[in-house]
């Protein structure tokens, strides 16, 4: 495993567990450079948080939102990996609520979404990689330099000459608990207080709703953002999908209350919000236990040159889609200096 001119490892087989964005591009970068990479996955397919929920007559963004691609190296590696096809700019119009209860519209910048579904991105980065999904890992086993990983079934992997972890603080500190690395468990413990929860509802109307807004963010006891979400290029609704996210405070107090009960306190924030009277003709839930991470000054990306374990995500990297780009990158070239 280590070069015997300059002590630095040889990195040839990587793991990397989650294949969200942060996951899917180590996996990328680091198959350009002639690594081999196995992505593990504990849900049924790739995409973590930049997902969509199948509703009757398609499906709703119930994560993220929308992204920004400030630095043009996350645009181009998005066409060069994703294809131009799988992704393009949600031509809406975004607005907030000032303090004082005031819509005022956002500044033009370009958000971009998945077409016709935030997953569509996920789905082509994850088209030439190796995954095995529906695959927990429960712990990392050290043997000779190299690891291998355990999983929830009894499965072993590897061995691998490093290991990536893409998965939220929480889950990440869990596994590095159960794996006898109780000091980089505890190094997590700051960035797992700042990570939040969010409930989320699409809600869908058979006649479609005028609102000055395709997206607005709220000021509201409950609510946090709602969005037409059939109004994201390349949607092919019949009447509207709405998307509507609780604040985190809100979610945090909800987060063991009944999905009904949630979905019609969120319901009525949405009337309160919109001024709309009408009530949903479909509506679908889902709670995000580890949303977002309110940590405002972090790292990047982790390495750990004596374990060969790197840490990336967005909870490294700004808490957000193009952070996890970020953060990812940063890792990769910190682990294959050119
Ligand atoms: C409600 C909501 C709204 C959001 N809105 C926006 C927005 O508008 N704009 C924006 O830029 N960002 C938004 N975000 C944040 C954005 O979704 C994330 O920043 C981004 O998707 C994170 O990617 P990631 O790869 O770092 O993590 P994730 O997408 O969370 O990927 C981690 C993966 O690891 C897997 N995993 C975890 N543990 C294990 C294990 N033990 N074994 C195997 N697999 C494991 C998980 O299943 C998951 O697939 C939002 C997020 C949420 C939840």
């Amino acid at each position: 495993m280590f070069n015997q001119t300059d002590q630095m490892p040889v990195i040839r087989r990587v793991a990397i567990v989650g294949s969200g964005l942060a996951g899917l591009t180590a996996a990328r970068l680091l198959g350009e450079r002639n690594v081999a990479v196995s992505v593990f996955e504990k849900s049924r397919g790739p995409g973590g948080r930049m997902t969509a929920k199948r509703v009757p007559g398609g499906s709703a963004d119930i994560g993220a939102q929308y992204f920004t691609a400030r630095d043009p190296a996350f645009l181009q590696f998005l066409t060069d990996h994703a294809g131009e096809a799988s992704f393009g700019v949600w031509q809406g119009r975004f607005g907030y609520q000032n303090n004082g209860g005031q819509w005022e519209s956002f500044p033009d910048e370009a958000r971009y979404v998945g077409i016709p579904r935030m997953t569509a991105i996920t789905r082509e980065l994850s088209s030439t990689i190796d995954i095995t999904a529906q695959t927990r890992i429960e712990r990392l086993i050290s043997n000779g330099g190299q690891w291998t990983l355990r999983d929830t079934d009894g499965g072993s992997h590897g061995p691998y000459d490093a290991v990536i972890v893409t998965a939220p603080p929480a889950q990440t500190q869990e596994l590095f608990a159960n794996s006898q690395l109780q000091m980089l468990a505890e190094e997590l413990n700051e960035p797992v207080r700042h990570v939040q929860p969010c409930w989320a509802a699409a809600v869908y109307f058979a006649d479609p709703l005028e609102q000055p807004y395709e997206g607005m963010r709220c000021q509201d006891e409950v609510l946090y953002w709602v969005a037409n979400n059939s109004s994201k290029p390349g949607r092919d609704d019949q009447g509207q999908w709405w998307v509507l996210h609780a604040n985190p405070e809100w979610s945090h107090r909800h987060q063991d209350t009944s999905p009904e009960q949630v979905t019609a306190d969120m319901v009525k924030a949405f009337q309160r919000v919109t001024g709309c009277s009408e009530q949903p003709d479909d509506v679908v839930s889902h709670r995000w236990l580890y949303a977002k991470s309110s940590a405002e000054e972090t790292p990047g990306f982790r390495w750990f040159d004596d374990q060969c374990i790197g840490l990336a995500g967005d909870w490294l990297s700004g808490g957000r889609v193009e952070g996890a780009f970020e953060s990812a990158k940063g890792l990769v070239d910190r682990i294959l200096p050119d």
